[in-house]
């Protein structure tokens, strides 16, 4: 079986309205693009700060010029449709209870868990930017993977999302000077702790840096810590739905792996990893 679990239902735009892309017809083109992507098991994961009850959790300006929709009316799209029901969820620390109270009530197969800030600065935007000239990547890549060991240690997720983020922006921007190793570090042992499901992401593919998340250091690590992973390609249209699979595939045989996370109601369950099939 292959999974694609972290997927959008839209483009990351302000005027992609909830209204016209959380519909059955919608929902419909997704299912259809990944029955052609040879992809059995889809997600849908929308981003948490897309919705207004995440003001409940974070009072970011980035969040509340986003969130803009109901959570409720996601959910209801998704629990009446062949997807499986996920979320994106921003962890936020120090508010930990409040994520949970959003996310424990809802009916979700999955949460995914994602880093996108450092305090209140971005990994990945221009905007609200960690990268700026004051910033020292040694300093923003240990805060980042230090952050990611808390989100995997709140037990709010079941799976982590693009585990190594912060080299989105590629040779773009200032990389660190100690082998990259150095810094997973706290990451893999909150993993090896916790069990929870690393996803392998084929979106760094299609970003500046070029490489799955994460990249082979880091996967060689959780390998050794006997980290079960999840296959998405974190789609923002249908036509990206398993995108460069056939690498993924290689990737993760390479490393060992030929069993891959399913979800249920929050419960996981290890899957066969199967090849991607012909389309047809
Ligand atoms: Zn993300
Ligand atoms: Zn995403």
């Amino acid at each position: 079986m292959l999974t694609d679990y972290h997927v959008h239902l839209r483009p990351d735009d302000l005027g992609a309205a909830a209204t016209e892309h959380f519909t059955p017809e919608n929902i419909d083109r997704y299912v259809e693009a990944a029955a052609r992507a040879g992809v059995s098991e889809l997600g849908i994961a929308e981003h948490m700060y897309r919705f207004t009850e995440a003001l409940t959790v974070w009072n970011h300006p980035f969040w509340e010029e986003w969130a803009i929709d109901d959570l409720d009316f996601y959910c209801d799209a998704l629990v009446n449709s062949p997807v499986k029901v996920g979320i994106e969820a921003d962890y936020v620390a120090g508010a930990e209870e409040k994520l949970d109270r959003m996310l424990s009530p809802r009916p979700f197969d999955y949460v995914i868990g994602s880093v996108h800030f450092i305090g209140d600065k971005s990994i990945d935007t221009e905007e609200f930017t960690v990268w700026d000239d004051t910033g020292d990547a040694d300093e923003i890549w240990r805060r980042y993977f230090e952050t990611i060991a808390m989100a995997a240690r709140s037990g709010l997720f079941d799976i982590l999302a693009h585990p190594d983020l912060v080299k989105v922006w590629g040779r773009a921007r200032q990389m660190p000077s100690k082998d990259l190793r150095f810094f997973y570090e706290p990451a893999i042992e909150a993993i090896a702790e916790t069990g929870v499901t690393v996803e392998v992401s084929t979106a760094g593919l299609r970003k500046a840096v070029g490489e799955i998340y994460p990249a082979p250091g880091f996967m060689e690590m959780c390998v050794e810590a006997g980290a079960p992973f999840a296959l998405s390609s974190d789609a923002h249209e249908p036509g990206q739905i398993g995108f460069e699979y056939p690498t993924a595939l290689d990737f993760l045989r390479d490393h060992g792996v030929d069993e891959i996370s399913v979800f249920e109601g929050r419960k996981r369950v290890a899957t066969a990893l199967t090849p991607v099939a012909n389309e047809s």
